[in-house]
């Protein structure tokens, strides 16, 4: 039973999509009278239409703007920015805006299970299915929620009986949650991203640490980002709510760190002062690399805020593999490894992934959206063999190789087809050395080339595979 009563409300839901159609339903199945918004109309939104209206849901296409007269509640998708006019004029109206996730928590029952939440620039999605998988170790009922592609909305009316759910929530979602109240939450990094939807780096900072309002046992944060512990400090939590941090470096009391290759907790026992728990080593990790076991730990520290023994984050971490496009290996060629992270799709995610690798020839370019390449190549310099760079903004990456490492020799490719990958592929295994890494991590969005991250990835690992084949 939902805890929400909506029985003959007018219920405005913003946006169709993988959110806006289970929101709908949602608040469909709570007896709203249930309209959805949508400004574009074309034939992926009509067919999403259809079966909504057979709910009896009203769907207005081609109208994004104007809110439907009576309203009394908007619900909206996570991409509608705060400055939409259909927002405007709901603060106009005195009508309240919530998103999914906040329609969500609302609807919780009394047994509803606590919530595990992760945020973070980058590693979100990594972090959330590292901590199921511990969790799962433990035997406990739980699922990977939220921003993954799993709603909310689906989940917390379900009738499976969740013992805890790990969730994902991105920026957007928690600028439109304020009720939201995790039992531990954590931000893993900051980094500037997505900045026209906020605003300013200030209010995507905010939105963020909107996570670690009202935790009520750990508030988990990255000590190499300092962003993050303000971000605990500032928030205000249940009284005996703990500030944890992660550290790949040897933890202090009540954090969780890397001594001698082993995962350690210095958090979860009993004598943190004299005290530390082996939990797992390095090399349980997939894959091992810097920012993943950052990863690793934030999601063991999550799992231990819950009660969840050492035994079960080891057998946990052991049992997860990464998604794909996500430092994915590839091949090794003539002894040089190919590595496929085409989900670096921003410089930080990319600073992460080229941090793992000692001589990198590194593949990169596409869309910059907005970004600059100074700083990640001034403190990549040192690691690359090479580049070779494609897609639309690949100039402004060459300018700042040609600023900062113009001893490094970089191939411009001056082609979007469908040929350019393979042909980034062999100019950059024309510049390896046996032991290098060929990685692609774009730094940049893949949309003026392919129709998403995935598809980019997928070229790639095609590139190589067809370079193996004739290597034979
Ligand atoms: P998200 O869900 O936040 O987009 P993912 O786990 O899908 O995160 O990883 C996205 C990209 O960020 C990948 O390219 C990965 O290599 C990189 N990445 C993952 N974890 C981190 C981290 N802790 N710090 C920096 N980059 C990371």
């Amino acid at each position: 039973m939902s805890a929400l009563d909506l029985a003959g409300q007018h219920v405005t839901v913003a946006g169709l999509g993988v959110s806006g159609v289970p929101a709908a339903r949602a608040l469909a199945g709570l007896g709203a009278v249930v309209t959805v918004v949508n400004g574009s109309a074309g034939e992926r939104e009509r067919a999403q239409a259809a079966p909504l209206e057979e709910l009896g849901i009203t769907v207005r296409l081609g109208d994004g703007d104007t809110l439907p007269e009576g309203t009394d509640l908007v619900v909206t998708t996570p991409g509608w920015k705060p400055t939409s006019p259909l927002f405007q004029a709901a603060e106009a109206a005195g009508v309240p805006v919530w998103g999914d996730v906040e329609l969500a928590w609302r609807m919780r029952g009394p047994d509803s299970p606590p919530w595990l939440a992760v945020t973070g620039t980058n590693g979100k999605t990594t972090t959330v299915r590292m901590l199921a998988a511990i969790l799962e170790a433990e035997g406990l009922r739980t699922a990977a929620v939220g921003n993954i592609g799993v709603p909310l909305v689906d989940v917390v009316l379900s009738d499976e009986p969740y013992d805890v759910l790990a969730v994902e929530l991105s920026s957007y979602q928690l600028h439109w949650a304020p009720s939201v109240r995790a039992h531990s939450a954590t931000v893993l990094n900051l980094a500037p991203d997505h900045l026209d939807w906020h605003g300013s780096m200030e209010a995507y900072a905010a939105d963020k640490g909107r996570i670690y309002e009202g935790n009520t046992v750990a508030c988990v944060y990255n000590v190499a980002d300092k962003a993050t512990e303000d971000l605990v400090r500032e928030a205000d939590v249940e009284e005996g709510c703990r500030a944890i941090g992660f550290t790949l470096g040897t933890p202090g009391p009540s954090q969780l760190g890397v001594v001698e290759g082993i995962l350690v907790d210095r958090a979860f026992v009993e004598n943190r002062h004299q005290q530390a728990q082996e939990l797992a080593e390095v090399s349980d990790v997939t894959p091992a690399a810097p920012h993943n076991i950052a990863n690793a730990l934030a999601a063991a520290a999550l799992a231990r805020a819950f009660g969840v023994s050492p035994r079960a984050v080891r057998d946990g971490l052991r049992a997860f593999h990464p998604d794909a496009h996500r430092i994915e290996h590839v091949a090794d060629i003539d002894g040089v490894a190919y590595v496929d992270d085409s989900k670096a799709t921003n410089t930080h995610a990319t600073e992460a992934s080229l941090a793992a690798y000692e001589h990198i020839v590194w593949i990169a370019g596409g869309l910059a959206k907005g970004a600059t390449f100074d700083e990640l190549v001034k403190k990549s310099a040192g690691r690359l063999r090479g580049a070779v760079l494609i897609g639309a903004d690949r100039g402004l990456i060459r300018e700042a190789l040609a600023r900062h490492a113009p001893d490094v020799p970089v191939v411009d490719l001056d082609r979007t087809d469908t040929g350019a990958m393979p042909e980034a592929v062999r100019e950059a295994a024309r510049l390896a050395r046996p032991g290098d890494t060929v990685l692609l991590a774009p730094a940049c969005a893949s949309m003026d080339m392919y129709l998403n991250y995935n598809k980019r990835g997928e070229a790639f690992a095609d590139a190589v595979r067809t370079l193996a084949a004739q290597e034979q």
